[in-house]
């Protein structure tokens, strides 16, 4: 099963990401992931992207598409968590073509729909684990051990773009760019529609019953 995951920043993406790939025993594609990995490894594509991140503007489609397709190439699991791609109708098309050229589709997208005002707060509460990428929220979702990863012992750390100013940005740049993709699957007849205001737990039984 190939599956996307898409909502605003602060949906709760990473969280049921990370649940949704043990359920499934898939492997998680995440763009922010592999952007953040080269960024901290000082790659000449961590270069690239970081400048954009830090605004909370896109990366360009042309770098995040190849990227994305070489990775794709690269694994041999036929279950796909995609995690924060596609996020324009340019990736989505791209995405769509790429995988009808090796007889392949798209089977299920998972929007997680959160209002608007909860996500400021919700980004600000994120933490995440350097080593594993796991997220956490200091309320509604709290490690076992204060500031401390469940899974790993690494110390948790708040992502430089989820500043209240980036946050906004990004917010933005979803509103103008992503939500149209919530139509483009609505049309397809794969989109299934998930209230991302409950807590985690609750959520993801809404998207295993959906599934
Ligand atoms: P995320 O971890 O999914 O919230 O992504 C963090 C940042 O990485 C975004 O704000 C973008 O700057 C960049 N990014 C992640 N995925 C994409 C994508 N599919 N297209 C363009 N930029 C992306």
């Amino acid at each position: 099963m190939k599956s996307i995951l898409l909502g605003p920043p602060g949906a709760g993406k990473g969280t049921q990401a990370d649940k949704l790939v043990e359920y499934l025993n898939a492997y998680h594609l995440s763009t922010g992931d592999i952007f953040r990995e080269n960024i901290k490894n000082n790659t000449e594509l961590g270069k690239k992207a970081k400048s954009f991140m830090d605004k909370g503007e896109l990366v360009p489609d042309e770098l995040t598409v190849e990227l994305v397709w070489d990775k794709l190439k690269s694994i041999d699991s036929e279950n796909i968590v995609l995690d924060g791609f596609p996020r324009n109708l340019f990736q989505a098309k791209a995405l769509d073509d790429g995988l009808k050229n090796n007889n392949d589709k798209i089977d299920v997208v998972i929007y997680i729909n959160v209002p608007e005002e909860e996500l400021i707060d919700r980004i600000s509460g994120r933490r995440v684990c350097p080593t594993c990428s796991r997220s956490y929220h200091i309320k509604s979702n709290p490690p076992k051990v204060d500031g401390i990863c469940d899974y790993d012992g690494s110390k948790l750390i708040q992502r430089e773009d989820d500043k209240e100013e980036t946050v906004r940005n990004r917010i933005k740049v979803y509103n103008e760019s992503t939500s149209v993709l919530v139509d483009y699957y609505k049309e397809q007849g794969i989109l299934i529609d998930i209230d991302g205001t409950k807590t985690p737990e609750d959520v993801f039984e809404s998207i295993k019953k959906s599934l």
